[in-house]
């Protein structure tokens, strides 16, 4: 694409000088030949200053063009002058012969100048092996087409490497490698339009720019070329094959050196599948960013990386991993104003987790494992992203700790594929969605995209509830109402069917009540609306139990303790269907559920376990005890203190022991009020 002489725009000045040095001759003669004496014809020579000018600017044709307005000067200049009846001075003659030979020569010059110029710049543009475009030619076309892809023309390159062509060369020696190059070469530019442009990029490798050619036509043509290749057989007898990258220009790309390394990262992905493939620029390259784990050494390092490091020494392209997945158009910046919590043990995939989502804006917290995650929820994220695989603690734990306290944060947890009950345990725990290992970014981007979108959904209808019309507002409230009436009615049937439990869902209620006020006074961590209807509605489940059973004396057989296992569950059941209060439900599923992990149903242990729970559960523990049963008579209320110290840590929540003992006086009140014991000392 050398310069061509036209293309030289002739500047205003050459042409103001140009007219100036035709004038000045036309002009001393109108004067009058004497003003100058006897060098007056020599101003005639000035006129040769637009031949040299233009011979500057367009070669042959600018001398020709000269040569003809100098003639027609002259001519117009004789025709006057002889009008006024006054001669040419005969010197005139001689000064046009000069002019002519002079601008002959000076024509014959600027063209050769021309020719040799252009070939020094033809050899600076071109590969002298294979006569294709080199890399500096490519760039400049490159830069050509991206400006104009920029003002929106489509655009696509095409990266070509040769596969094994280093074990080519040791087969058959270098001069044969060169003829496999060279005949690659005129294939490819044979089957590239003239629009195009095909260049050898360096060594075994080639690019193709290809101007206003969108993905589809990329693929279309690397395929041909691939496919040309595979079917041609070398003077070795051999044949070749290559691999190919494609992509396309997209407007968030700043530079040809994006688009470039965009295509290198998926010649990268050919190279990597196998070879003799095209690949793509694009969403199954995002996929590959989740690191294999042969793929993940050093990934970390290069992570932090920019693609600024582009373009590379053509011997490292497709060869080595390109900084991965984060190329600007991929970023969509949805995370902007955002916090994520991100739970994972393994670094790299933590760190791969973060770079990405702090790239699309989020403010993003890390945390090893689920007692460093637990620690951060001090606050309140958007997301929590965890690992269900983790060290210590299982991630469940991180899962309830994380909704019981932040309901409206939503918990994304990412599982292996054989984890599938493992999920289901995450999705019981409350997390929101799941995501199977391996997973790309875009797969990630699409989970929490929806995570963000059902956030923002939660908090707008809350929001309209709130502006809500007031009889609006007071007939879901009254229905509301009734729901709960009807589960407390349940509720109640349950006891009455079983008179030992007869009063303990109204003690667990004020228990429960009277330790929320002292463990958190501000109502900051304990929804009391969901813990007074929890505690109130927690046994509901033991509706399904047989009554000979809840009353059986003596230890129960393993078929009778599933079914006492089994209620928490079926409350949940029950309730799920007509109420929607996360932390209610919570402490319905999980009041059986110890600190030390060696409750049910789930096994939860420590912060894992919904506060809600904890306390429900410490409180029903309590009421239990100071109750008789079938089984075994009540406790004192002061051995029941005596059994909540010693079981903090283990079976309770060391912080509502704690709670407990220091409001034991409004505790006690609720027991004192009990009828049956009160009667009990009224009896005794
Ligand atoms: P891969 O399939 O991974 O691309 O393997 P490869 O052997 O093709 O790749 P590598 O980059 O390791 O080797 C490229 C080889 O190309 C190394 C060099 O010997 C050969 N080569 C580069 N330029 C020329 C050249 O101008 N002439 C010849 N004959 N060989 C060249
Ligand atoms: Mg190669
Ligand atoms: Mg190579």
């Amino acid at each position: 694409m050398a310069l061509e002489l036209s293309d030289k725009a002739i500047p205003p000045r050459a042409h103001a000088i140009s007219a100036v040095a035709l004038l000045a001759p036309v002009t001393a003669v109108a004067l009058g030949a004497d003003v100058l004496g006897s060098s007056g014809p020599l101003v005639w020579l000035l006129s040769l200053i637009p031949a040299f000018l233009l011979a500057y600017y367009r070669g042959w044709r600018g001398v020709a063009t000269a040569l003809a307005v100098g003639m027609a000067t002259l001519s117009i200049t004789e025709a006057t002058l002889s009008a006024f009846g006054r001669d040419l001075p005969d010197i005139l003659f001689g000064v046009v012969v000069a002019y002519i030979g002079i601008s002959l020569a000076v024509g014959l010059l600027a063209d050769r100048l021309h020719k040799d110029r252009a070939a020094v710049e033809d050899m600076a543009f071109t590969d002298l092996l294979t006569h294709l475009p080199n890399r500096r030619h490519a760039r400049l076309f490159l830069e050509n087409e991206f400006a104009a892809a920029e003002r929106g023309r489509q655009l696509s390159v095409v990266l070509f490497d040769l596969d094994h062509f280093k074990a080519y060369n040791d087969r058959h020696g270098h001069a044969a490698g060169d003829e496999a190059l060279a005949e690659f070469a005129a294939l490819l530019g044979e089957m590239t339009r003239r629009m195009d442009l095909s260049a050898r990029f360096g060594g075994e490798e080639f690019v193709s720019v290809l101007a206003a050619t969108d993905t589809e036509g990329a693929l279309v043509f690397a395929d041909r070329i691939r496919a040309a290749l595979g079917s041609r057989t070398l003077p070795t007898g051999e044949t070749l094959t290559l691999s190919a990258g494609a992509a396309t220009y997209h407007p968030s790309m700043r530079s040809p050196d994006e688009l470039l390394a965009a295509a290198d990262h998926a010649l990268y992905q050919s190279k990597h599948e196998g070879r003799n493939r095209v690949r793509l620029f694009g969403h199954t390259l995002m996929d590959h960013a989740m690191p294999s784990h042969d793929a993940a050494e050093g990934l970390r390092d290069r992570l932090g990386g920019d693609t600024s490091e582009y373009p590379r020494p053509s011997d490292e392209i497709g060869r080595t991993r390109p900084p991965l997945t984060l190329l600007p158009h991929q970023i969509t910046g949805f995370g902007e104003g955002r916090e994520v919590l991100v739970v994972e043990d393994d670094p790299q995939v933590r760190a791969l987790v973060s770079t990405y989502l702090s790239r699309e804006g989020f403010v993003v917290v890390e945390a090893p494992d689920v007692a460093a995650g637990i620690r951060e929820l001090s606050v309140e994220f958007d997301l929590v992203v965890t690992d269900l695989r983790l060290p210590g603690a299982p991630g469940t734990d991180l899962v309830a700790a994380a909704k019981s306290r932040w309901p409206d944060t939503q918990v994304v947890v990412i599982t292996g594929l054989h984890d599938a009950k493992v999920a289901a345990d995450a999705l019981n725990a409350g997390a929101d969605q799941y995501l199977f290992k391996p997973f790309g970014m875009p797969d990630l981007r699409r989970e929490l995209l929806s995570a963000l979108q059902r956030r923002d959904l939660r908090a707008a209808e809350r929001e309209e509830r709130r502006s809500q019309p007031d009889d609006v507002r007071d007939r879901s409230a009254q229905t509301h109402a009734a729901v709960l009436r009807a589960a407390a009615l349940l509720a109640d049937a349950g006891e009455t069917h079983e008179p030992y439990l007869a009063g303990h869902s109204a003690r667990v209620q004020a228990y429960s009540m009277v330790i929320a006020e002292t463990v958190d006074p501000g109502a900051e961590r304990i929804d009391r609306e969901a813990l007074r209807y929890g505690a109130a509605f927690h046994d509901i489940g033991m509706l399904g139990v047989p009554a000979s059973v809840v009353g059986h004396p003596g230890p129960l057989d393993s078929d009778q303790w599933a079914r006492v296992r089994a209620h928490p569950a079926r409350g949940r059941r029950i309730l799920d269907a007509v109420l929607d209060d996360r932390d209610l439900l919570a402490a319905v599923t999980w009041h059986h559920e110890r600190w030390d992990g060696t409750g049910y149903p789930d096994g939860l242990a420590g912060e894992g376990i919904p506060l809600c729970a904890r306390v429900v559960g410490l409180c029903e523990t309590l009421d239990a005890i100071t109750s008789d049963r079938p089984f075994r008579p009540a406790m004192t209320w002061e051995q029941a203190m005596e059994v909540l110290r010693t079981e903090a840590g283990h079976r309770f929540d060391p912080e509502l022991v704690a709670a407990a003992e220091s409001c034991e006086a409004t505790l006690r009140t609720v027991y004192d009020a009990r009828a049956d014991h009160t009667n009990d000392e009224a009896d005794a």
